[in-house]
């Protein structure tokens, strides 16, 4: 396992950032010039995507303690893209936080904010897409955010990067 520090957590952000961004730019469309700026924080949890300025945003405290990955209420017993145990065995045979899993996740939900507006209206969602309402976001803006080709983008990129780890 992986210890958990800043300098283990940045490096896999950032080839994580990297992998997707590479696989983005055949799979997506995206342009070699819209690279983002990727940050990480360990002094709290905020995670975000700012179109305006092209940051992701990654604070990772806690993420060591955790044992479920969390999403938004709407898609959070999806089989792909929803909540899961983030647990594993260590060395000793105790049941600790996956973190490395954890990170992945929440690096692919900012990367699929990312890919969804850089790539505006020009990805196609599958006709027979499973999608949910954001219903229970209150912020209009967040619940555009966490709409339907964010969605099938984040499902992507979940399967691809994050659920067999
Ligand atoms: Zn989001």
């Amino acid at each position: 396992m992986l210890e958990f520090n800043h300098k283990n957590a940045s490096k896999l952000i950032h080839n994580l950032v990297d992998e997707i961004f590479d696989y983005s730019c055949q799979h997506f469309g995206i342009c070699e010039g819209d690279y983002p700026k990727v940050r990480v924080y360990m002094k709290d949890d905020n995670c975000y995507f700012e179109p305006k300025t092209n940051k992701i945003r990654i604070g990772i405290k806690y993420v060591d303690k955790a044992f479920y990955y969390h999403e938004y209420s709407h898609i959070k017993h999806d089989h792909d893209i929803g909540m899961f145990p983030c647990v594993m065995e260590n060395e000793e045979g105790d049941i600790v936080s996956n973190w490395v899993k954890y990170v992945s996740a929440v690096v692919a939900h900012e990367m699929a904010h990312f890919v969804d507006i850089m790539t505006q209206s020009k990805i196609d969602i599958p006709e027979n897409m499973v999608y949910y309402s954001p219903n229970d976001i209150n912020d209009v803006e967040q619940r555009e955010y966490h709409d339907a080709r964010w969605q099938h983008i984040y499902r992507t990129l979940r399967n691809k990067f994050v659920n067999e780890i």
